[in-house]
């Protein structure tokens, strides 16, 4: 029996957890939607005790990007000889007008990939028309899509391009803990953090002395995680911890960080909720300029607006938990999605929704 996988082990945390004492309120925030979801299918949530607060931060990457980007992904499936592809989560989003769903029902060439390489292969399928890569997502995704265009280049196929949205989670904490929500501790991602390293943290946490733990996605790491938090805040210690030392090392995949950087470089670009947050996401270099559809495309797209009955930006930043947004489980659910919380598997609305 792995230890991760060890019910007694996971008997023995949930334990010392709901009889953990604390003298304050503590508000753990997690980083990741795949620990919010899985924090509520296994009722993590419910171990905790009455003074332990857990919040969803920015860890989904469909929520975080902003109406703008899908407003131009919107507009280019509007030209005859753009193939727009993307991964699944993407196709429902709502924009500030439609989603790419709806674009796609009035004749817009959408078509859902599982990888940039799928979309690759579109590419020389499809020589006459240009196919557009929906290049969202946090640095776990950015290696492959690195990789693809180095492909494209290697493989002399002039037609395919991306559409850059990716984000970055430490300039992300770094914005989270500049404003006015009280986070004593973040739950960080597993899956990020097997590319960027433990390390990659130190200097954005110590800064501002919240503790941070890399968790692992099976409920005894959650819980792992959760009980070094809670002791590390108890004891008023700074702790950058590690419960998925299995799969995330200190300094990170190189080889995935070197393509990215030969790839990519960084940009300031808007979060939604967060706002334009400085050198959080990232750009082609100038040597892969004639992969970007923005250089190749010039268009305009109407000015976005937001729902005004979403509350998606504050659920990102913790301010409010999904079900205290008044159209909750009333206008919008899974089936008629009114923000991007609601329509993606890692959205908090959706996993507060699916496991209520
Ligand atoms: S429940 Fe729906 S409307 Fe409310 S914040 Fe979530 S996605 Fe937006």
């Amino acid at each position: 029996m792995k230890e991760f996988r060890d019910p007694q082990r996971f008997k023995s945390l949930a334990e010392q957890i709901r009889n953990f004492k604390l003298d304050d309120t503590v508000r753990l925030m997690e980083v990741c939607g795949t620990h919010t979801m899985n924090i509520r299918r296994f009722g993590i949530h419910t171990t905790l005790p009455s003074n332990v607060e857990l919040l969803s931060g920015p860890g989904c990457p469909v929520c975080v990007t902003d109406n703008t980007y899908i407003d131009y992904a919107i507009e280019l499936t509007k030209l005859d000889d753009v193939i727009v592809a993307t991964f699944g989560d993407m196709v429902r989003v709502p924009g500030s007008y439609e989603s790419l769903e709806s674009a796609r029902s009035r004749g817009g060439d959408v078509r859902v990939v599982y990888s940039p390489l799928d979309a690759l292969k579109i590419a020389q399928e499809n020589p006459e028309r240009k196919v557009v890569f929906l290049a969202v997502g946090f640095e776990t995704t950015v290696p492959t899509i690195a990789a693809t265009v180095l492909k494209a280049d290697e493989l002399g196929i002039p037609n395919f391009y991306i559409l850059a949205g990716h984000k970055l989670i430490v300039p992300a904490l770094e914005a989270l803990l500049s404003g006015d929500n009280r986070i004593d501790g973040f739950i960080l991602p597993g899956h990020v953090s097997a590319i960027i390293g433990v390390d990659a943290y130190r200097d954005v946490l110590s800064r501002h002395k919240v503790p941070g733990v890399v968790t692992g996605f099976e409920p005894v790491d959650i819980l792992a995680g959760i009980l070094m938090l809670l002791s590390a805040i108890r004891d008023g210690r700074f702790v950058l911890g590690n419960e998925y030392s299995r799969v995330v090392a200190d300094e990170g995949n190189r080889r995935a960080l070197e393509l990215m950087w030969k790839v990519f470089e960084l940009e300031d670009v808007p979060w939604r909720g967060l706002g334009v947050i400085p050198k959080s996401g990232l750009k082609l270099r100038k040597e892969f300029a004639h992969r970007d559809i923005r250089s190749i495309v010039k268009i305009t797209p109407p000015p976005p607006r937001e729902h005004p009955g979403c509350r998606c930006g504050d659920v990102l930043q913790g301010k409010i938990k999904p079900d205290e947004c008044p159209l909750f489980d009333t206008v919008c659910t899974p089936d008629n999605p009114v923000g991007p919380c609601m329509v993606s598997s890692e959205g908090s609305c959706h996993a507060y929704f699916k496991y209520r």
